[in-house]
């Protein structure tokens, strides 16, 4: 289906219950892998105003849910307000894939982006069949609803902070991601997120627990860390070192040099 307007879109989505399609480079190895081919797609169109592209805003930065990812790595407001984006799409896929794949459905299908998102207190601009609406990814990502029809979303004023991002995968490059990690700190304090196997979310007790005490000790941090990811859904036992392995790493990172 090819709706006329955004808000056409949603009300296609919900009434005939079809997933939209942006890139389709989600969708397609997903409906190829449980077998299950949706009847209709709403087909997302980026000539709607403000779905591609990136703009400068009061707060920081406007990127529209249709921007791909390869526009996103190349585009100069990217490189002044988060530098470190670029070597992260980079292990993205390859360059086909992020060519097509957009902002958006890599953030809903809780893609690598989807932790440095978090992590950043980013929020999601949304088209509703009533109206729009904003609201903090962190609320909307684990309960998001296949109507949801995300327009843009905005990331603060990043400039000057510390971002330190780990990825995780297999051997083979087309395959899964693992784990991403994302640990920032925006001058104050030091706000972690996740995402891969164990699904998206941020790292809040973790951080508290920063906030609050400093790293103590490492072993601390360890017991912490390996019970908010558990409650989170991430309960493969390896898995969880590793992604700890890779935060106290990203946490040197950050702390180095202050
Ligand atoms: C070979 C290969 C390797 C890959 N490697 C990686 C990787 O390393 N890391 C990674 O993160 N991803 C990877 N992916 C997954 C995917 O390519 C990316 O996540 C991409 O950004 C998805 O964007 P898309 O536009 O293609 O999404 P689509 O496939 O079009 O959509 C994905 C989902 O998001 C929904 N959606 C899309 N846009 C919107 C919107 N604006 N509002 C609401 N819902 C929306 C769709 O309904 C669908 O459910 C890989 C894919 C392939 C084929």
């Amino acid at each position: 289906m090819h709706p006329e307007s955004p808000r056409q879109a949603v009300s296609f989505a919900k009434r005939f219950r079809s997933p939209y399609i942006a890139g389709g480079t989600w969708l397609q190895p997903s409906c190829e892998r449980d077998r299950q081919w949706p009847v209709q797609l709403v087909a997302l169109n980026p000539d709607w105003p403000e779905f591609r592209g990136i703009r400068e805003t009061e707060e920081g930065l406007s990127i529209g849910a249709l921007t791909t990812l390869d526009e996103l790595a190349r585009h100069p407001l990217m490189a002044l307000y988060l530098p470190q984006l670029n070597g992260l799409i980079k292990r993205v896929a390859g360059p086909g894939v992020r060519h097509l794949g957009t902002v958006g459905g890599n953030l809903f299908a809780g893609g690598d982006l989807s932790a440095l998102a978090l992590a950043l207190d980013t929020e999601v601009d949304l088209v509703g069949s009533k109206g729009s609406n904003r609201r903090p990814l962190t609320r909307w990502l684990p309960d998001r609803q296949g109507g949801d029809l995300l327009r843009s979303v905005s990331l603060p004023d990043s400039r000057g902070w510390r971002v330190s991002l780990e990825k995780l995968g297999y051997r083979e490059r087309f395959s899964p991601t693992r784990a991403t990690v994302a640990c920032v700190h925006d001058g104050e304090k030091v706000q972690l997120a996740v995402c891969g196997e164990g699904g998206p979310g941020r790292l809040t007790v973790t951080e508290a627990m920063l906030r609050d005490e400093g790293i103590r000790e490492l072993t601390d941090l360890a017991i912490v860390v390996d019970s908010e990811l558990e409650t989170l859904g991430w309960h493969d036992t390896r898995l969880r070192l590793a992604v700890r392995r890779m935060l106290e790493s990203g946490l040197m990172e950050l702390t180095r040099d202050v």
